[in-house]
């Protein structure tokens, strides 16, 4: 006995519009729907109207509805004499024949990747600005290494070229790791959309990839932001937010030209990574810095710690003050912290600590601050037991610090363009 398959149009091209899944469809008003449903027809019917593809075969579809439990529901259509072999056509009870579905797959992916591209060109065209766009281009490189094809590449006056590609289900984390860094490289803002996003749903892994390196911004080109392109003459996107949990706030209308671009190139309407977390080791810190500022008898403990700890932790946060250009000295009251040191180390109040300050000294731009002599010193008068990685001492700094002391989260923050200048080494 032959199952009966249960087909349906998953996802239409309605022009002016955009795409349209069936989930889109049905989580439109009945007017919303409704109205679209005349004008397909009117359109059919030789009258101004809208046409509707089916992003399988390109054919033209229309919105039925199919009633369940007495409430009507409305699904694209093919029209007859369409497609027979589209994967999602409804006309006669075909074999599933999985090589022919799977080849469809790709071709549906390939016409709807090609009709999206074309799309974001014909809204970034609505801007005053725009000088022209290319879709799937060859772009060669200005650096000597291989150039790119460019899902959509548009030229704005005044705003320079963009790049925007589509991230489809299942495109590899290589090829998106690739064209980020070279575009990064090229200096050109690259913005990821993505398709098919259900915020119902566990997220794909290739789109939690993206979204993180958007700094937790989701970006659809869904009707809505095909509608407010079309009305401000822009490029407009829904934006969805990471939420703490992982999860996606509803989405937000932002235009493209008013998303911050940081060094890596690839933009973002509100960072939902970087700022979060840093406000909050800002916060774990903010007290220990006030203790600081009001430790003025250094023969005290500061807040419950003995005095080499208190000592050290004083010197720790002065080479952090010197990277600020503040140059406070909390440890001591000589003019500069290179003298500090020397001092501690000389007197072997700190000399438990020469690798840890090394490492502080190491990972921050103080490096460039801190004297030669202070090196010397740090070797010569290095105590044989060192406070390790796993003491409390270390432990509790890299608590307070850990823009320079956590590995994890300066590689995290380093992958992400996001490492404060303070704590890159490099950094002028
Ligand atoms: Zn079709």
């Amino acid at each position: 006995m032959g199952r009966k398959l249960q087909r349906i149009v998953e996802a239409a091209i309605i022009e002016r519009i955009g795409p349209v899944t069936a989930q889109d469809l049905m989580a439109m008003s009945d007017d919303s729907w409704g109205l679209i449903r005349d004008q397909i027809t009117d359109r059919r019917n030789g009258k101004d109207g809208l046409v509707a593809r089916c992003l399988a075969c390109e054919c033209e579809v229309y919105i039925r509805t199919s009633k369940t439990r007495g409430i009507a529901r409305p699904l694209f259509q093919h029209y007859n004499g369409s497609d027979p072999d589209c994967p999602w056509f409804q006309g006669r009870n075909i074999k599933p024949d999985a090589a022919r579905a799977a080849q469809y797959q790709g071709k549906q992916e390939s016409n709807f990747h090609r009709l999206m591209c074309e799309l974001v060109g014909e809204l970034a065209a609505l801007d005053s600005r725009y000088i022209k766009h290319t879709v799937g281009q060859y772009r060669s490189p200005t650096e000597n290494e291989h150039g790119r094809y460019p899902d959509t590449y548009v030229e704005w006056d005044d705003f320079g070229p963009f790049v925007v590609e589509f991230q489809m289900s299942g495109t590899f984390q290589t090829e998106i790791s690739a064209r980020c860094k070279h575009y990064e490289r090229e200096g050109i803002p690259l913005l990821w959309i993505l398709f098919g996003l259900d915020t119902a749903t566990a997220l794909p892994q290739s789109f939690i990839d993206v979204i993180r390196r958007h700094r937790g911004n989701a970006f659809v080109l869904d009707q809505a932001a095909v509608a407010a392109s079309r009305e401000q003459k822009t490029l407009v996107l829904s934006c969805y937010l990471r939420k703490p949990d992982g999860r996606l706030d509803a989405p937000k209308l932002v235009r493209f030209d008013a998303l911050t671009v940081p060094r890596s190139k690839i933009p973002y309407h509100e960072d939902r990574i970087v700022g979060s977390r840093l406000a909050e080791i800002e916060k774990v810190r903010r007290p220990w810095f006030n203790a600081l500022a009001q430790w003025e008898d250094r023969y005290k403990p500061l807040r419950d710690l003995a005095r080499p700890q208190s000592l050290l932790l004083a010197a720790a946060f002065s080479i952090v003050a010197a990277t600020n250009g503040k140059g406070r000295n909390y440890a001591s009251e000589h003019s500069n912290i290179s003298a500090m040191l020397n001092t501690y180390l000389s007197t072997k109040v700190l000399s438990p600590y020469s690798d840890l300050l090394k490492q502080i000294i190491e990972n921050t731009r103080s490096s460039s601050i801190i004297k030669a002599s202070v090196h010397d010193h740090l070797r010569r008068y290095r105590d044989a037991i060192q406070a390790t990685n796993e003491s409390p001492e270390w432990i509790l700094l890299r608590k307070l610090l850990p823009e320079a002391l956590d590995p994890v989260l300066r590689e995290e923050l380093a992958y992400l363009d996001a490492l404060p200048d303070w704590a890159n080494p490099t950094s002028e």
